[in-house]
């Protein structure tokens, strides 16, 4: 049911994990996914850089309702590996992969790598696209280190190998709420909270 005395936020995502994180973000605001829509959506993710990938995402689902339309498109950035899984994080492991084997992929692919080598980043890019065709845009990174095997139980994607020093844990250890003072989806938004409360309704 939609409550009317909040604003809304529609966000181009069938992501329950990213979907949960922006709620808890966007305390005040009454956020939408895909799957809270009465139609089925399907967005082909065919750009290879974030920023494509998020607009083309956000584009779809506004010209669909005509409103402000956000999304995030984010990924791992491991150095061992020159970069990757990065825009292809979700499909590591082949289309439809789970969570699970393409983290077992990525500690595959890095089981000779030393403990100094094994540094990595989150990078999300959020985009906001309004209805007249502007386009916002807002980054946020955050730097782990990726463990030997998964720790934790919170989170989704790779949290569970994704150490952070600073807290002596990984994403999977973390509560929501810890994970949302650093994360980059976080960060991202924290850049965009302004310019969403300006134009929502
Ligand atoms: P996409 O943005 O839908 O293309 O997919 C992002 C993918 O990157 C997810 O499916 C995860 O595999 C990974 N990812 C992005 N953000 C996070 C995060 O906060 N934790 C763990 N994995 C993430």
């Amino acid at each position: 049911m939609m409550e009317n005395n909040k604003k809304k936020l529609f966000v181009a995502t069938a992501n329950a994990g990213k979907l949960r994180e922006i709620r808890d973000l966007l305390k005040g605001i009454e956020v939408f996914g895909l799957q809270d829509l009465p139609f089925h959506i399907d967005i082909v993710e065919d750009g290879d850089t974030f920023r494509a990938n998020s607009l083309k995402k956000a584009n779809v689902l506004m010209e669909r309702l005509r409103v402000p339309v956000l999304a995030d498109d984010s990924g791992l950035v491991v150095d061992a590996l020159g970069g990757q899984p990065g825009v292809y994080s979700a499909r590591f492991a082949g289309e439809n992969a789970s969570d699970e084997e393409n983290t077992q992929k990525l500690l595959a692919e890095l089981s000779d790598a030393e403990d100094k080598d094994r540094t990595a980043r989150f990078v999300c890019v959020m985009c906001l696209v309004m209805p007249d065709g502007t386009v916002h845009y807002a980054e946020g990174e955050s730097e782990g280190i990726i463990l030997r095997s998964p720790k934790g139980e919170n989170g989704f994607g790779y949290d569970p190998v994704f150490y952070v020093p600073e807290f002596d844990k990984t994403f999977s250890e973390l509560t929501l709420e810890e994970k949302n003072t650093i994360s980059h989806r976080a960060r991202a938004l924290a850049k965009m909270r302004e310019i969403i409360e300006r134009v929502l309704s």
